[in-house]
């Protein structure tokens, strides 16, 4: 445990900013592979945003950055290819004035998390599930953070006293078997003082899995250090989640970070959050999800994004969503797509939304639709409730849906499915 006073500072174990950064170009200073390094020199500011993108008008960028606020490492803005709302880096960590437009729907805290906190930090939602709040700092602010009413407006990590609250509740409640360690990034946190929260949380024998959401693979892999690593290893099961959202963040650096956890033993998964104009292509989500899947990371959830103030700008329409996962059901294995989900406005939970597969069901068949528009009609079991029965068993000419609801028909198939044009040339008919 930490001591009695201690307030768990981001950058309490930092050293001092090397003077040397400002002559070099990005990518080139000695520490570039120092995390500290990067949490330092993290661009803050319109004179950094000069340095980094001198193409850039910074005015209206800082008008937006004193409503929400702006940090981005120097790894991140390295991956920009050109500083504008085509740059899909661009778009999610530098302020633009549509932060400042909003719909009647937003609100600071859509999921209403501060009315499920019975404790300082500590959400509880599910009954078997708590999330627990141990940094409101991030290694770079993402524009459609859902925490953004909250997250690097004061950069603070967990205080003694509301770590000892959180855990009395979570021994007091032995049915929270599972609790996901959240902010902000929990990573920020250094390894001393990460240390001091699992150890706490993992002397409760009622918690049987730590999970950690974290988007430093992403926005400052270097974090993943041998001894970070290491002393993750003691608190075992953990699982992490990351935050991919476009193929373009999977690096060779995000590649050797999520190599170095998955190797040690933690299963890997990732939230990415469907943002218009970012990743609302069809094509940028299986491309995402396939390298996902390469680097062992399984893809979890695709958030509809939430009803956040300073986020309009990037909702996109839930049909959209749900022609996304359309389009991945059939090219992608299942390993490989993530549920779609909506986090309900007022604290109502996630609710998985997909595409419609079911045609119609009566007691005896249920006609399904697959990836291809195939219609197949599948029997249900006798558990004598059926009250039709199948007559003379053959297919009728030309079916439609009726036909394979009675049971007379089991399949349509759509004339020009390339896997019956292969089967036909396998049968040679
Ligand atoms: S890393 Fe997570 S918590 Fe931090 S700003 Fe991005 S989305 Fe929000």
């Amino acid at each position: 445990m930490v001591d009695e006073q201690t307030v768990l500072s981001v950058e309490q174990d930092s050293k001092e900013p090397s003077s040397a950064a400002e002559d070099e170009p990005p990518g080139q200073h000695a520490e570039w592979n120092s995390w500290i390094w990067q949490m330092q020199h993290r661009i803050r500011s319109a004179d950094d945003l000069r340095r980094y993108m001198p193409a850039l008008d910074p005015d209206d960028v800082m008008r937006a950055a004193e409503r929400f606020p702006m940090a981005i490492t120097p790894y991140y803005a390295g991956l920009m290819r050109s500083p504008g709302v085509s740059d899909p880096i661009y778009q999610m960590s530098v302020p633009q004035l549509f932060e400042l437009v909003n719909s009647p729907y937003v609100s600071d805290d859509p999921l209403e998390e501060h009315d499920d906190m019975p404790v300082p930090g500590l959400i509880r939602r599910y009954p078997d599930r708590a999330l627990f709040i141990i940094s409101s700092a991030c290694a770079m602010y993402c524009r459609h953070c859902t925490r953004k009413r909250e997250v690097g407006v004061v950069e603070e990590t967990i205080s003694q006293a509301h770590l000892e609250q959180a855990v009395a509740y979570l021994r007091e409640h032995p049915d929270v078997s599972d609790v996901i360690l959240s902010g902000g990034d929990p990573l920020v946190l250094s390894d001393h003082q990460l240390e001091c929260v699992l150890s706490a949380v993992r002397s409760i024998p009622s918690v049987q899995i730590i999970r950690i959401g974290t988007r430093v693979p992403v926005t400052m892999p270097m974090r993943i250090t041998p001894e970070l690593v290491a002393m993750l290893r003691r608190y075992q099961p953990i699982w992490i989640n990351t935050h991919f959202n476009h193929p373009v963040e999977i690096t060779p650096a995000s590649r050797a970070a999520c190599a170095a956890l998955a190797d040690a033993g933690f299963p890997l998964g990732n939230q990415s959050v469907l943002l218009r104009g970012v990743n609302d292509q069809p094509e940028i989500i299986e491309t995402l999800c396939r390298e996902l899947v390469a680097i062992r990371v399984r893809p979890y959830y695709l958030y509809q994004c939430d009803l956040v103030r300073g986020v309009e700008h990037f909702r996109t329409p839930l049909t959209r969503g749900l022609e996304i996962m359309e389009y991945l059901r059939g090219r992608l294995s299942g390993l490989a797509i993530p549920t779609f989900v909506v986090d309900a406005p007022h604290g109502g939970g996630k609710i998985p939304l997909m595409p419609n597969y079911i045609v119609s069901m009566s007691p005896t068949h249920t006609v399904l639709r697959n990836c291809e528009g195939m219609l197949v009609s599948y029997p249900e079991p006798d558990l004598g409730q059926a009250t039709h029965r199948r007559e003379g068993g053959g297919e009728v000419p030309q079916p439609g849906v009726w036909e394979l609801v009675s049971g007379k028909a089991s399949a349509i198939y759509p004339a020009d499915s390339s896997r019956i044009q292969r089967r036909k040339l396998r049968h040679g008919s």
